[in-house]
């Protein structure tokens, strides 16, 4: 298709997954929602499922719920969540706590399995979140931080890694929340291994939109949010991954009642249940995790892949659209869509000013410090005509 000259409604009428939008709730008087990657929309399956839930299950089930499967979901979502977006096996993804506090229990735990090791590796546009993890980790400890300097329009690159004996561990994003850089996760993670260090990965800005192969990639150890392409909204739980081969080394810091072998024991002294579970630490927030199953569904439905694929088209479609219509834009992301995740971002010194102008017109885009207008393209839920009406809006107010 040929990016810029075609319409987005023409784009939208060619577009095989197209009808899977009428699956959303829609948003009176919104007429671009460009900001998927931050808070997905939510699925009218979610809708009855919730309300369902609250009748039939906390209602009709009250206490009895916890012994009747409550308490398997954490790890039941979790493995859907891994067989459908992270290339997992069963037994090694668990849903619960916020991405931060697992960001925290993972840095730890990956400390304590490299003891003698002094030094942390990450990069300094690393999302806010995880460099203050990993700050006040490394104060606590008396570590050593080495920062990773990476181009603003790009990321993560192995050339950039300087790895030795003292390193205990790497925390990058596999998606870089500004430029959406996407890192080569296997690479950096192998010179992880060769180092003798771990490798943890925050794919808040990947899951959902970007394939990913977490097994056969390597990977030690990943957390992420369930609220940006998993739709699970706002504040819903991240999930964490731990490969199985370390699942009986590792220790996570906040030992827990539920993450412990027997919890209705009551008993003295704390044992780690064996296996994804031990990482786990107080009451599962079941409420918060219901909605990101239906859309954990509905990519497996659509297929990984296809969904990448629709990524690629919007996002190629937006960089030609605003070649054309905001040539004074700066693109600060990658051209090259093999690098290229699901947003992308555009630099103007005007664009702070025009925020509060777009949402009054039902236009919203994300914004990032200092200049940056993201584009957030969630491919399930976002149209080639949302793409079109943002840019041509962010022209005209120009
Ligand atoms: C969104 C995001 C977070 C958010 O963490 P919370 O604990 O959910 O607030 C963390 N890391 C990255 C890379 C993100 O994109």
């Amino acid at each position: 298709m040929s990016p810029s000259g075609a319409s987005g409604a023409a784009l939208d009428a060619a577009d095989p997954l197209a009808r899977y939008r009428d699956r959303f709730v829609g948003a009176p008087g919104v007429g671009a929602y460009l900001d998927g990657n931050s808070l997905g929309r939510p699925l009218t399956a979610s809708v009855e499922r919730i309300g369902a839930f609250l009748t039939d299950e906390w209602g009709g089930r009250l206490i009895r719920g916890w012994d009747e499967g409550w308490l398997d979901l954490p790890l039941s979502i979790g493995d859907e969540l891994g067989r459908v977006a992270l290339g997992a096996a069963p037994g090694q993804v668990a849903i619960g706590d916020s991405t931060t506090v697992l960001l925290y229990k993972l840095v730890r735990a990956a400390l304590d399995a490299r003891p003698g090791r002094t030094e942390i590796v990450i990069d300094r546009d690393n999302f806010p979140t995880d460099r203050y993890v990993v700050e006040g980790i490394a104060a606590d400890r008396g570590l050593t931080i080495r920062w990773v300097e990476t181009k603003p329009d790009e990321g993560v690159t192995p050339e950039l890694l300087e790895l030795g004996p003292d390193t205990a561990l790497i925390l990058f994003s596999s998606v870089a929340y500004r430029s959406g850089w996407i890192a080569d996760v296997p690479a950096v993670t192998a010179l992880a291994h060769a180092a003798g260090a771990l490798a943890v990965w925050d794919l808040s800005h990947s899951t959902g939109v970007v394939p990913t192969q977490l097994d056969a990639w390597g990977v030690d150890l990943a957390t992420g949010c369930g609220y940006k392409y998993l739709n699970g909204g706002p504040g819903a739980p991240a999930f964490l991954y731990v490969r199985r081969e370390l699942q009986g080394a590792l220790r996570q810091p906040i030992q827990g009642w539920l993450g412990s072998a027997a919890p209705f024991e009551m008993g003295q002294g704390y044992t780690a249940a064996a296996g994804i579970r031990g990482m786990l630490s107080g009451t599962p927030p079941i409420v918060g995790m219901l909605a990101m199953r239906d859309m954990i569904a509905l990519i497996d439905e659509v297929g990984l892949d296809a969904v990448r694929a629709k990524s690629v088209a919007l996002t190629e479609y937006a960089i030609g659209l605003c070649d054309e219509l905001l040539p004074e834009a700066r693109l600060a992301s990658p051209r090259d869509s093999v690098r290229r995740g699901g947003h992308i971002t555009i630099d103007h010194p005007r664009f702070a000013e025009l925020m509060p102008l777009l949402w009054e017109r039902g236009v919203i885009p994300d914004f990032r410090r200092p200049d940056g207008i993201r584009l957030g393209l969630s491919p399930l839920s976002t149209s080639f005509a949302e793409v079109e009406l943002a840019i041509r809006t962010i022209r005209e107010l120009l």
